[in-house]
């Protein structure tokens, strides 16, 4: 079972589209997946197309009141499953003061759940609360969805600091396993920025000790592409909504590549971003309006 956080405690950077979409992709492929939405927005939870609160317990039950989470599992498609959240997640963290133990619900809850899931993806919140830390200790590597502008790096040593810290003194298992490219505009200098600065980063920063020593660059990126921004309020995936758009085509990248297969051949080259976009850099360039279906 491989067990995946969604991190960066910034907001709009692409967790929860990553987290739906690519736990899509995995379970159209056959492998079952089971998608933890521990954000209070509950936005997973609503992107899978259940109402929270409507469909019976939370994973605020799990986390507060010791429910199992095969009591809160609802399967939405073929292999795909979730854990929903529900708003009174924002209060757990007051909830859970002075519990012993509190940031390893998730995890025992986990490793006392008899159904053998291939992938278990956490959509976390936007800050780095006790509902990131229970993601922290129950998983063992964690993505960090990036958004490539000029901030992207802002924050990420923090980030880094509290993954470092989780990994010394609760779970020693835990690596960041790649960094994603989200919301990416295909042949825009500041992408090919962003990427140059975050290599200096992590090799800046790289000793074999430490939870990051094998992250690396998803070679796929997520393009915007409209369409990922649409299927939510419908309750579908990509691969529902609009299985032929580029959103599906980079989510199903993503989803070989994790399993160590080559990205869409889109992605292949390693040239500038700007060589991997299907169209010339300069019709996108100078195309006042991306094409309809390809934004
Ligand atoms: P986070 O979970 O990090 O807050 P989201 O996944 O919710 O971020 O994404 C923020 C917003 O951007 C959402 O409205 C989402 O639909 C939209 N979005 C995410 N990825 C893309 C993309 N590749 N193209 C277009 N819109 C996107
Ligand atoms: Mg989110």
């Amino acid at each position: 079972m491989r067990r995946i956080a969604m991190l960066n405690q910034k907001g709009g950077v692409g967790k929860t589209t990553t987290t739906v979409n690519l736990a899509a992709a995995l379970a159209g492929e056959g492998h079952k997946t089971l998608v933890l939405d521990l954000d209070p927005q509950a936005h997973a939870t609503l992107h899978l197309g259940l109402l929270p609160g409507r469909s019976g317990p939370s994973l605020y039950e799990v986390l507060t009141q010791g429910v199992p989470l095969a009591k809160v599992r609802r399967e939405v498609a073929a292999n795909l499953f979730i854990c929903g959240s529900h708003i009174d997640l924002a209060g757990a963290e007051l909830e859970l003061i002075g519990s012993v133990g509190r940031e390893v619900i998730l995890r025992d809850q986990l490793d006392a759940d008899p159904e053998p899931f291939d992938f278990v993806l956490m959509d976390c919140p936007p800050s780095l609360s006790i509902l990131t830390l229970n993601a922290l200790c129950a998983a063992r590597e964690v993505v960090i969805p990036l958004q490539a502008h000029f901030l992207a790096l802002h924050g990420l040593s923090k980030l880094l600091e509290t993954i470092h810290l989780v990994s010394k003194r609760v779970n020693r298992d835990l690596k960041v396993s790649g960094v994603l490219l989200c919301l990416y505009d295909a042949g825009t200098r500041l992408g090919g920025e962003v990427i140059e600065d975050l290599d200096r980063f992590f090799e800046g920063r790289r000793n074999a000790t430490l939870p990051w020593a094998e992250a690396r660059l998803f070679r796929t990126r997520i393009r915007r592409n409209i369409r990922l921004a649409e299927c939510p309020s419908f309750g579908q995936s990509i691969f529902q909504y609009a299985p032929s758009s580029r959103g599906a085509e980079d989510y199903g990248s993503l989803a070989g590549e994790i399993q160590g297969r080559d990205p869409a051949p889109v992605w292949m080259t390693d040239a500038e971003p700007r060589a991997a976009t299907a169209a010339p850099a300069d019709t996108l360039e100078q195309a006042p309006v991306a094409p309809a279906g390809h934004l």
